[in-house]
């Protein structure tokens, strides 16, 4: 038993501490080289997103090449373009579709702040309505910045703590089942 600034630990305790940090550790390691990104493109910065997917650029290196057209599988939202007001909803939904953990990327100065649209009509940047792990500037941004937008968004992911089972297990029905429609399905 040790004592630290009045707090008490048994060797259990710590023990307990050390496994949680190397499986927190192992996982983020896992997640940030496996980012299933779900693209959001709704204008011209997509020709910059088709960039980083090309062999020039190559973003497979980082271990994020592989889209998902289903927020389900995906765990990286990048939002790549314009948002106007009637697609706010749109981008909401999808963003809480995703299963947890998940990150999003705001890609150019559009989606970050709304650039040069400001409007009535833009959203003034997506973290109005879902928070946002990483904000690339440009407009476009080039290869170069989302690439660099991606490893800071590594570091991140690798820096924060991770869970084997991030949620709580489903509630039991009187039947003794797993109910596993509870907490629904969005
Ligand atoms: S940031 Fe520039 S390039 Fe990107 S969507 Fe907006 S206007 Fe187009």
């Amino acid at each position: 038993m040790s004592s630290n600034f009045g707090m008490v630990t048994t060797r259990r305790e710590e023990a307990e501490g050390f496994l949680q940090r190397m499986v927190s550790r192992g996982l983020g390691w896992a997640r940030k080289y496996s980012l299933f990104q779900y693209p959001f493109v709704t204008a011209c910065c997509g020709m910059e997103y088709m960039a980083i997917s090309g062999a020039r650029y190559d973003v497979a290196r980082f271990g994020a090449e592989f889209p998902r057209f289903s927020p389900r599988q995906a765990d990286l939202l990048m939002v790549v373009g314009t948002i106007n007001q009637k697609q706010a909803p749109i981008l909401k939904r999808v963003y809480d579709q995703m299963a947890e953990p998940k990150w999003v990327i705001a890609f150019g100065v559009c989606a970050s702040s709304g650039g040069f649209y400001d409007n009535y009509a833009v959203l003034q940047g997506i973290d109005r309505i879902i928070p946002v792990d990483v904000y690339i500037p440009g407009c476009p941004p080039r290869p170069e910045q989302v690439l660099d937008g991606l490893i800071l968004l590594q570091e991140k992911i690798s820096a924060q703590t991770h869970k084997l089972i991030d949620h709580a297990p489903p509630e039991m029905t009187v039947d003794g089942k797993r109910d596993l429609l509870a907490g629904g399905m969005k």
